[in-house]
């Protein structure tokens, strides 16, 4: 049996990593269920699969999850905070961690499963952007096994050469030396593909929440409609493949059946395929390199019909570009362009600036907040905090 924490298993990639799991019960069983205020939801993940562990971040709120597991599931032990989620990523009894809290606050835990080795489902985009380099090395320095649960970056994983296998050591060949010329990253475009850029200011957070074709968080999905998240994973793109921002081409592909293409220098493109459902991603990370039936729709290309492309228009969606900006500048730029979105996007959330605004201030952001280097946790988990400041006051300006 595979033992597996799942940081994040009351959001949607958890429930989803659940589902899978639970077609497949003789194979895995989860050792830790966190969640991070949601007691309730969790109480009841736990009481149908019995964990060795169930983690509450938010140690106020974990009464009910208590009460309820010594009445029902004893066995189950109850952890709280940052350190419990840290210890249950770490833990002995974990093989696999699927790293799916959403923002910042999943880095420390996911960074803990780097460094105890353990086989990483990397949904959490937000630690390796801001974290970059140090994640990286993490996870080589302890032999860890990095798997891309992001629907994209899983399919390019899938479209990837095998590593060359010729004998000569070198496991860190460049793509080029691999034969790969460019990454074509796939976009739907979000709900607000065809909306006049002057009815963007209007636009509510429920409309933003409202994906054309993806059920997900409300944050991932506000960053679909500003097209961060492809930002962010431009820039995820680049980690993951050891590669430059120039090298990844954006395409906006409103079906969201092509899950993203590698090019090759003998003109080949390889795709991944597929009806756009987590659970693909996620049964790839956990069986590879086996495969699982997911439960997932089979993809039926009649039905589809057909496949569109277009290419994003710098204009409209102004956060692409910042995006490779905060990139290029190095160190940690990509760590205050995350936490300035964080800020922002939860500020629009909650309606205090508008859908507009959000561009306009992780853009100021990162223009006067110092970018400096991110070699160690402290001047990362730094710049985040200079980084939240500057942007909480910008938004209190807008309000
Ligand atoms: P979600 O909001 O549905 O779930 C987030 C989970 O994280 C919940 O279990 C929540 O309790 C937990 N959490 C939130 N804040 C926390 C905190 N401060 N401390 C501890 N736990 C906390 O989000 P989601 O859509 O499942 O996305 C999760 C991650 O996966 C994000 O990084 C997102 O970008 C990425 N992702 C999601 C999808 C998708 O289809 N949903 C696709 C690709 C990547
Ligand atoms: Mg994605």
């Amino acid at each position: 049996m595979i033992g597996v924490t799942i940081l994040g298993s009351t959001g949607s990639i958890g429930v989803s990593t659940l589902d899978v799991m639970y077609r497949h019960r003789d194979r895995f069983r989860p050792v830790a269920l966190t969640a991070n205020t949601n007691a309730r939801g969790l109480l009841e993940q736990c009481l149908e699969w019995r964990p060795q562990y169930a983690v509450l971040a938010d140690a106020d709120a974990a009464g009910p999850l208590r009460d309820g597991l010594r009445r029902a599931a004893p066995e189950v032990q109850v952890l709280t905070g940052a350190d419990g989620l840290q210890e249950v990523a770490a833990c002995a009894g974990t093989d696999y961690v699927m790293a799916a809290i959403v923002g910042a606050a999943g880095l420390l835990p996911t960074l803990a499963a780097a460094r105890s080795g353990k086989r990483v489902l990397l949904a959490n985009k937000e630690a390796l952007v801001m974290s970059g380099q140090l994640f990286m090395d993490a996870v080589r320095e302890n032999n860890a096994c990095l798997l891309p649960v992001d629907s994209e970056h899983n399919a390019l994983f899938q479209c990837m050469p095998p590593a060359s296998g010729d004998g000569d050591g070198d496991e860190d060949e460049s793509l080029q030396q691999r034969g790969v010329t460019r990454i074509l990253l796939t976009a739907s475009g979000g709900p607000f593909r065809t909306t006049p850029v002057q009815e963007l200011r209007e636009v509510t957070a429920a409309q933003a929440c409202a994906h054309p074709n993806w059920d997900m968080g409300r944050k991932i999905s506000v960053d679909s409609a500003t097209m961060m998240n492809k930002g962010l994973e431009v820039i995820e793109a680049c980690w993951l493949f050891a590669t430059g921002t120039d090298n990844v081409e954006v395409v906006i592909h409103p079906e969201s059946i092509i899950h993203s293409l590698v090019e090759y220098a003998d003109g080949s493109v390889l795709a991944q395929l597929g009806n756009p459902d987590m659970r693909t991603p996620i049964a790839h990370a956990l069986a590879w390199p086996q495969r699982l039936e997911a439960g997932v729709e089979k993809l039926n290309l009649f039905d589809v019909a057909q496949l569109n492309f277009e290419k994003p228009d710098p204009q409209r969606v102004p956060c692409l570009g910042l995006a490779r900006r905060a990139f290029a500048a190095g160190g940690t730029g990509t760590t205050l362009l995350n936490a300035a979105n964080e800020v922002a996007v939860d500020e629009f959330l909650h309606g205090r600036i508008r859908f507009t605004d959000i561009a306009g201030v992780v853009a100021q952001t990162l223009d006067e907040v110092d970018i400096g280097p991110a070699d160690t946790l402290e001047l990362i988990l730094e710049a985040d905090r200079r980084a939240r400041r500057h942007a909480q006051a910008q938004c209190r300006r807008l309000a």
